[in-house]
């Protein structure tokens, strides 16, 4: 006799197919196992949800299953509860999320092509089962880094662990993996990054110290990989074969079976939370998978989020129970120095200062050693505006609330929203004036402004400077990030110009001066998370100088910052590196304005041809909301709809509206009745073309 399954298939974002559809199947097939399934006129990957599907009368109706993929187990109860959580709470269908977190390639491959790889990888399987022999490759422990993996081997649960740049936390996570490693031969370890390709060093660091666990007990996954190189990822990881798993952020949707250890690299880093379709929060989901999992989680950075510093106390604080245990690492390892802050008042500078005259001289003092300096703006192109001085046109873009850009290298306007491109033109298009200028500067000016200020500074060996830039722009081509990376780290770079993509995680030796041109923007920005993000970057960029004990002790090591507000406390908390003291003033301020983490977010989002019909939905969906409110009884307060930000885009208006709760649990319970007010809706509002909830949004 057939038996009934619910499956879950990947239903599009918003269906109102979301729960699991009804099959029939002549054999009896436990959750979690993959199968192929009919959908409308194609067949599709689905998988066995629990729960029983009730028999349903006119059962002929109901279609049979395709074909399981035996060859691959079930995925286990965990995940599946990981999946059915992540969906709840991020507001999204677990048909979306259990089916997106799979290979895609899973979708086509053939049965006969899984098991001709899963035989490959058995015959290859490891031979080498050595961890123990791991450590022997790794240098004598500092104190610090001792007394935090006793900690770490003696308890269980999230730890945050807080060490300056250069203070040995990756070689912390490299030991605590090896140890957890060699006391359960089958404990798989993940390490969460926020952007392999930017820290291919660190694959590399990871991949030599544990050679010996054989060639494929390391896997990588990342959204740049090809499809037949994730799936094979993947397959390791389920299978059990693979012990570490590197990735980014949708490696922890990832099946690990006997996962016993999350690491989350840098884990304030904004690219942690996904910020289209499914919403969610890679470090939140892995502190929730370490629970589910009984793994041990392990959140590091040199700069906590504030979410992440409240919730975590020392171990010898016994105040009251912490979420997390916080552990400090103090020291940069051999002695090389922090680096001294100096400040340039732009207020006494003269106007239209780019490169301040004593952050000049510092620079020209280092390239004359033979030292690297690492200038640091937050703008790429040439100017971000055009204008003409005759009848005041501006470089807007036709298709969003955005000026085009000014990009000197092709003599092009670039709108950065649209990726609109055009030749920039030869007379102003309003009133035919041949004047035309550029207000402001980006990243290409400063290269460029820097040359002509530096022409004269010779290096070392009498040669003349030389000057790079990183951005988007410049590595648009695969593969120019890594390369362009290695120019500088093999010295063939003096001066390197950049955006906040050269701040994160490398490890270039001779940088012994990195200056932020113009931070102020993040001071006084109506986005609450502002000064936290820029106290980050400015104290990773900082952390980029100065690794090399040896330059740095001989003539310290500098960050420079030129601004307005030379006073701000934000600046004397990074004068002092205090980040306790930085994360406690904020924290007070968000506390007094009832902001995260004293209180919990959620946006709900609609985009529509104007601005009214969008606006007209959401406040439509506020209605709703509030009357539901009233017959609950529940603290969440929905305020009114207003535009976005960045309000046009190609064409398309955007508007958002706030919902805000004291309590978790209320806000949650809140979003799950309102979902179904709001497809409801969304029939009505023809005109909207997209909607979505973004649940602990981290821009609003
Ligand atoms: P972080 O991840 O905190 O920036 P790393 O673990 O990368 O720090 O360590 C910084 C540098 O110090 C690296 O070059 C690393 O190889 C080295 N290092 C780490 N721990 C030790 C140690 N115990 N003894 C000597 N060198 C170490
Ligand atoms: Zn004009
Ligand atoms: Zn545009």
């Amino acid at each position: 006799m057939a038996t009934f399954l619910q499956v879950l298939v990947a239903t599009p974002a918003h269906s109102r197919l979301s729960g699991p559809l009804t099959y029939q199947s002549e054999v009896q097939l436990p959750p979690g196992t993959l199968v192929r399934v009919p959908l409308g006129s194609r067949e599709t990957l689905g998988l066995v949800w629990p729960g029983e599907a009730a028999p349903v009368a006119g059962a002929m109706q109901i279609k049979p299953v395709c074909e399981a993929l035996s060859e691959i187990a079930p995925l286990d109860a965990h995940w599946l509860e990981l999946m059915a959580f992540a969906a709840s709470y991020y507001q999204r269908s677990a048909g979306e999320f259990a089916l997106g977190s799979l290979p895609p390639s899973l979708r086509d491959v053939s049965r006969q092509q899984l098991q001709r790889k899963l035989a490959k990888r058995d015959k290859a399987s490891n031979t080498v089962d050595a961890p123990r022999t791991v450590a022997l490759a790794a240098p004598a422990l500092t104190a610090e880094q001792a007394q935090v993996l006793q900690q770490l081997s003696r308890g269980t649960g999230t730890f945050l662990l807080h060490g300056n740049t250069g203070s040995g936390k990756t070689e912390v996570y490299l030991r605590r993996a090896a140890e957890v490693m060699a006391q359960d031969p089958q404990a798989q370890v993940m390490m969460l990054v926020p952007e392999i390709n930017l820290t291919p060093q660190l694959e590399e660091r990871v991949r030599k110290r544990f050679a010996a666990l054989g060639e494929h007990a390391i896997v990588s996954m990342h959204s740049g990989m090809t499809p037949a190189q994730r799936l094979n990822s993947w397959l390791s990881a389920h299978t059990g074969q693979a012990r570490l798993v590197l990735g980014t952020r949708l490696a922890v949707l990832a099946s690990v079976p006997h996962l016993k250890l999350i690491v989350v690299d840098e884990e304030h880093d904004p690219s942690y939370k996904q910020q289209e379709g499914a919403r969610y929060s890679a470090r939140d989901l892995a502190v929730y998978r370490g629970r589910l999992q009984s793994a041990q989680v392990l959140l590091g950075s040199a700069t906590p989020s504030l979410e992440s510093w409240h919730h975590s106390r020392s171990p010898t604080d016994a105040n009251d129970a912490p979420r997390y245990v916080r552990l400090s690492m103090p020291s940069r390892i051999g002695q090389g120095s922090l680096p001294q802050l100096r400040r340039v008042d732009m207020g006494k500078q003269p106007r239209r200062t780019l490169v301040s005259a004593p952050l000049l001289a510092a620079m020209r003092e280092r390239l004359g050693r033979g030292e690297q300096v690492l200038v640091l703006l937050n703008r790429r192109g040439y100017a971000p505006v055009l204008h003409c001085t005759s009848c005041g046109w501006k470089s807007e873009c036709p298709h969003c609330s955005a000026f085009r850009v000014f990009h000197k290298s092709d003599r092009s306007l670039r709108c950065h929203h649209c990726s609109l491109t055009q030749p920039v033109p030869r007379a102003c298009p309003a009133c035919g004036n041949q004047d035309i200028g550029a207000l402001g500067h980006g990243t290409e000016k400063i290269e460029e402004h820097l040359a002509e200020l530096l022409q004269d500074t010779p290096r070392a060996d009498g040669s003349p400077v030389r000057i790079a830039r990183i951005d988007a722009d410049s590595t648009r081509a695969k593969g120019e990030l890594v390369r362009q990376l290695a120019q500088v780290h093999d010295g063939d770079v003096d001066v390197l110009v950049g955006t906040q993509m050269v701040a994160k995680g490398h490890d270039f030796r001779r940088v012994t001066l990195v200056a932020a041109l113009n931070p102020d923007g993040a001071l006084f920005s109506a986005d609450f998370r502002a000064p936290e993000r820029l106290f980050a970057l400015l104290s990773q960029a900082a952390g980029r100088a100065g690794r090399d004990a040896q330059l740095s002790t001989s003539h310290g090591c500098e960050m420079w910052v030129q601004t307005f507000h030379p006073a701000h406390p934000l600046f004397e908390c990074l004068k002092q590196h205090d980040v306790a003291g930085f994360a406690e003033q904020q924290l007070t301020e968000r506390r007094q304005a009832g902001l995260p983490p004293f209180s919990f977010q959620a946006l709900l989002r609609a985009e529509a041809r104007t601005q009214e019909a969008a606006q007209a939905f959401l406040n439509a969906a506020r209605d709703t909301g509030q009357h539901g409110l009233a017959s609950q009884g529940q603290a969440v307060t929905v305020y009114p709809a207003v535009p976005m930000g960045l309000q046009r885009v190609a064409n398309v208006e955007r508007a958002q509206m706030l919902i805000e709760s004291t309590s978790r649990r209320a806000l949650q319970s809140f979003l799950n009745h309102w979902q179904e007010d709001l497809h409801a809706l969304r029939d009505r509002h023809k005109s909207v073309s997209r909607w979505a909830i973004d649940v602990d949004p981290l821009v609003i």
